[in-house]
């Protein structure tokens, strides 16, 4: 078996699909997937038509264009939380952050395509439903050994800036180089989780923290991404000769990806040029960085451009050879989505 932290340079890939939400028609779904395959199948909207669904003459629409993908894993509607954990290997993942490993698993897509449902879940309106982060935390308490400690950060990356999410006060905080560690944000708060409910109460407070600021600035949240590390660290003991690990287990929920690429923003608001700027920067340097390390074999030694932006700065530690990164590419089934959908598919790609 390979060690998941020894594959150097290489992005898993999963895509998720979402079943259609309520409201949404049926006739609306214009994605297929095979997931013993793993393939997925999108039809391409015909110009000056609505996707999906049937002509005007009430013929479906058989003849319409499609294109396919293959992946690591591609999950379906059906597919539950649970299965995406099992997917990710969320449990592989622990045991080599527990080792000394960096981990990390991103959730890409446009907004509306299930980012956050699947890396935080959803806890509204009665139903709650866990999402890969809270069972991570969870498996890190049922596996860890004793003396193993447990340390949570969560930030938000918001224009290029880096913000607390552990405290009320709201406070923008650089980010440093040191020559052994690498990239650190300075003064970010971290809390230590003595079990699962210390978790599940910090987490709870930061996720609550990016919605209030979403609220007063217009969903602010679909522009911003999220990263929640779980430090495992491990001190070194003379018995077994046991040497201390620093390991990482970080998620992160990322901005939407809906305009990526969009180059048409002359005639918006200069809120949302420099928001669709440095979301585009982020998302960009961090598709060309994944590309790279996949590509780095081949090459010899590139430079892999991390530098280009706080989110791959954060980031290069997992990234680059002293961990792995698996990428779920989250997809809207809907046609009038299609394009963006294929977007996705085509970062997705470049990443595996
Ligand atoms: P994003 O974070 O990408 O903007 P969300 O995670 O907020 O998207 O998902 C959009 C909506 O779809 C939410 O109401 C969410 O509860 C729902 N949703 C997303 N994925 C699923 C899923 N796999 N099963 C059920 N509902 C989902
Ligand atoms: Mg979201």
């Amino acid at each position: 078996m390979v060690e998941a932290g020894e594959v150097e340079g290489k992005c898993k890939v999963i895509v998720r699909v979402r079943p259609l939400l309520q409201g949404e028609p049926e006739d609306a779904e214009a994605v297929a997937v095979d997931s013993e395959k793993n393939t997925i199948q999108v039809r391409l909207p015909s110009k000056g038509k609505k996707a999906g669904g049937t002509e005007k003459d009430g013929l479906p629409r058989a003849t319409a264009k499609a294109k396919s993908y293959g992946f690591d894993c591609v999950l379906g509607p059906s597919n539950t939380n649970e299965d995406l954990f099992q997917a990710c290997d969320i449990d592989g993942l622990v045991e080599s952050s527990m080792r000394g490993y960096s981990q990390t698993v991103f959730a890409f897509g446009q907004t509306g395509s299930g980012k956050t449902y699947s890396i935080c879940g959803l806890d509204e309106g009665g139903v709650s439903v866990s999402g890969l982060l809270e069972r991570a935390a969870s498996r890190c308490f049922d596996r860890a050994p004793s003396g193993l400690k447990v340390d949570l950060t969560c930030l938000e990356i918001y224009q290029e800036q880096v913000t607390d999410l552990l405290v009320e006060k709201k406070q923008v905080l650089p980010v440093r180089h040191h020559p052994t560690y690498g990239f650190y944000v300075q003064g970010l708060t971290q809390r230590r989780c003595e079990g699962v409910s210390d978790y599940t109460e910090f987490a709870t407070r930061a996720f609550s923290r990016r919605r209030m600021a979403s609220h007063s600035l217009n969903d602010r949240s679909t522009r911003s991404h999220l990263m929640i590390t779980i430090h495992l660290t491990s001190e070194a003991s003379g018995d077994n000769n046991q040497i201390a690990t620093f390991g990482r287990l970080c998620f992160v929920d990322l901005a939407g990806s809906e305009r990526l690429g969009d180059t048409r923003t002359k005639a918006s608001s200069a809120t949302i040029r420099a928001e669709t700027g440095s979301i585009n920067k982020s998302l960009f340097a961090l598709g060309k960085v994944i590309s790279m390390l996949g590509q780095r074999q081949g090459r010899g030694r590139a430079i892999i451009p991390f530098r280009d932006s706080k989110l791959t700065q954060l980031l290069m530690d997992s990234l680059q050879g002293k961990g792995r990164a698996t990428m779920v590419a989250c997809c809207s089934p809907l046609g009038d989505h299609a394009d963006v959908t294929l977007s996705t598919l085509h970062y997705a790609s470049l990443a595996q």
